[in-house]
């Protein structure tokens, strides 16, 4: 009697309660295939960190005594289909159960979902999932919360999940929030001028040239630097555990200060580069909250640092998962001002003259990361701006980032950064002029183009790019309250000027390759 539990890449938790017990007549099942690495385009330290990972996590469930059968690329044997190798591993072994971790993307949970029911009849075994132990809530409680609401407010949901989950609450009124205010956002805001020093970066790194050749030898494509001799994100649970402790000791004091700061000086700022390890579930999010409560109650770091931080686990993380199961599969083809220009060859080579965009997108392109106000503010900030298809800027998003997985991709891309849901997400697109990137950062002191031009060869492209968006889709959002300001201002403008203003945003459009 032997059962196969499924492993997927990004189920690396150690902590499941599968693993509280040594049982022989269970084989752990982890496999690397191609088409999980080629459904997009992805960034090859990505590719290469997963595989790392997932191998890693083989070897210490081996050492812990589990039987463990681990499929490489390479393998003859490997049938580079998830169905096709569990097919062939249940006869292998005559199994007479298949268990999974329920998967976090449509895609695969509709692949093992059919297996399943199609196991009993074809190979006349059972095959069910379980839950994968993670998340603070189920797939489907967002979607109950918000049952009959047309706009999902992240803000609503947050509240819900403090409350419900005892996060951040008066100690004498649990229905009130520590310090009386739920949220700090306005306290958030401040643009790093030089001080407090920034965090070094705490990361090991690690030399996986040998595996990433072997990658590449069976025919694995990427973009982005692999960084194979210095691969510095956490391969497993413990290393994921020093970056938390590090994140903690020398960063979340700082968190809420500049959670929105730009600088050419980091790529990083305060941000605590724990995604990856949350996502792929060697950290669960109950802790990371923990820590983060812990260190304001210790007087650690303040409070509007710790909430701010805690807000975008238990509310946004969980929030966008929600969205992701009640909207798919329809979501991915959403685009509501049907933008449909193609990205410009600058997303892979990082090379424009727009500072601030040739610094997130660089920086991308090393590391796999940017944080979330250079996600936002300048490359998605970009892409709305110029109209850009919904679906490529999806796509390149869900291949570039070390985190990008699509149940938290997706909503983020498509609903919060490209408005492409129409609204769902977000009250009011997210797009500025250069005037907040000016703000928050230092880019535009070195930049080639001039933040307060708005038009003219020099001028700087955000300029009129932001004010013909509000133009051409004047139809669809110039009733929107929160931008009555923003219509305003262009009502005040006389005919010439915004004909100009049009002239020189078509001209962008038109020759976006070469800004
Ligand atoms: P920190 O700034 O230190 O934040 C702490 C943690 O909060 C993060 O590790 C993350 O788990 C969570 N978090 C913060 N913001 C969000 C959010 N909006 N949604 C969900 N979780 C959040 N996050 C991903 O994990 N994967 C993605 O593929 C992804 N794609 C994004 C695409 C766009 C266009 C935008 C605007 C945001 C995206 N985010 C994504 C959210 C956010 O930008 C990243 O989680 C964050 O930058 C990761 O870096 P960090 O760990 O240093 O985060
Ligand atoms: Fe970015 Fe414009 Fe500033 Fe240049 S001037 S850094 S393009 S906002």
């Amino acid at each position: 009697m032997t059962t196969l539990r499924l492993i997927l890449g990004d189920q690396l938790n150690p902590c499941h309660s599968w693993f509280a017990e040594v049982r022989p007549d269970v084989v752990y099942v982890l496999m690397e295939i191609h088409p999980e690495m080629a459904y997009v385009l992805h960034h090859a330290q990505k590719i290469l960190t997963i595989v790392a990972g997932m191998r890693d996590f083989a070897r210490q469930l081996k050492a812990d005594g589990h039987r463990v059968r681990y499929i490489a690329l390479d393998d003859p044997s490997n049938r580079q289909s998830l169905t096709g190798n569990l097919d062939a591993l249940v006869a292998h072994y005559g199994a007479t159960g298949v268990e999974y971790q329920e998967p976090d993307e449509w895609r695969l949970d509709e692949q093992l979902q059919t297996w399943s029911q199609e196991a009993p009849q074809r190979l006349g075994i059972p095959g069910h999932s379980v839950s994968s132990e993670h998340f603070y809530t189920e797939r489907g409680e967002a979607a109950a919360l918000f049952a009959g609401r047309k706009q999902w407010l992240m803000e609503h949901f947050y509240r819900q999940m403090r409350v419900k989950h005892h996060v951040l609450l008066d100690a004498d009124n649990p229905k009130r929030p520590t310090g009386g205010q739920w949220n700090f956002d306005p306290d958030n805001r401040k643009a790093w001028k030089g001080s407090p020093p920034l965090p070094a970066d705490w990361r090991t790194p690690h030399d996986h040239r040998a595996l990433w050749q072997s990658l590449c030898d069976a025919g694995v494509r990427s973009f982005g630097a692999p960084q194979a001799d210095q691969l510095a994100w956490p391969l497993n649970r413990q290393e994921a555990l020093q970056h938390l402790d590090a994140f903690i000791a020398h960063a979340l004091p700082h968190f809420g200060d500049y959670q929105d700061a730009l600088t050419q000086h980091s790529w990083r700022v305060f941000h605590s580069l724990l995604s990856f390890a949350l996502n792929t579930k060697m950290l669960n999010p109950r802790e990371v909250v923990g820590r983060a409560e812990r260190a304001w109650a210790d007087r650690h770091a303040p409070l509007a640092a710790v909430e701010g931080f805690i807000r975008q686990i238990l509310g946004w993380r969980e929030y966008v998962r929600g969205v992701y199961w009640a909207h798919m599969l329809g979501y991915v083809d959403h685009n509501a001002l049907g933008h449909t220009l193609p990205l410009p060859v600058w997303f892979w080579t990082g090379d424009t003259r727009m500072a601030c965009v040739a610094h997130a997108i660089g920086q991308s392109l090393a590391h796999a990361y940017a944080h979330h106000i250079q996600r936002l503010m300048v490359i998605g900030n970009f892409a709305l701006l110029a109209g850009l298809s919904p679906q490529a800027v999806h796509q390149w998003y869900l291949g570039v980032y070390i985190d990008a997985f699509e149940w938290v991709e997706l909503p983020n891309t498509l609903g919060m950064s490209q408005f492409a849901d129409g609204g769902l997400l977000a009250t009011k697109p997210y797009v500025s002029s250069a005037s907040y990137i000016q703000r928050m950062g230092d880019h535009c002191k070195g930049c080639h183009y001039q933040h307060k031009e708005r038009l003219g060869p020099q001028a700087c492209p955000f300029n009129a790019l932001y004010w013909d968006f509000h133009l051409r889709h004047a139809d669809r959002l110039q009733g929107n309250p929160r931008l009555a300001m923003v219509y305003k201002n262009l009502g005040k403008m006389d005919a010439e000027t915004v004909q100009t203003i049009q002239a020189q945003a078509s001209s962008l459009r038109e020759r976006l390759d070469t800004l």
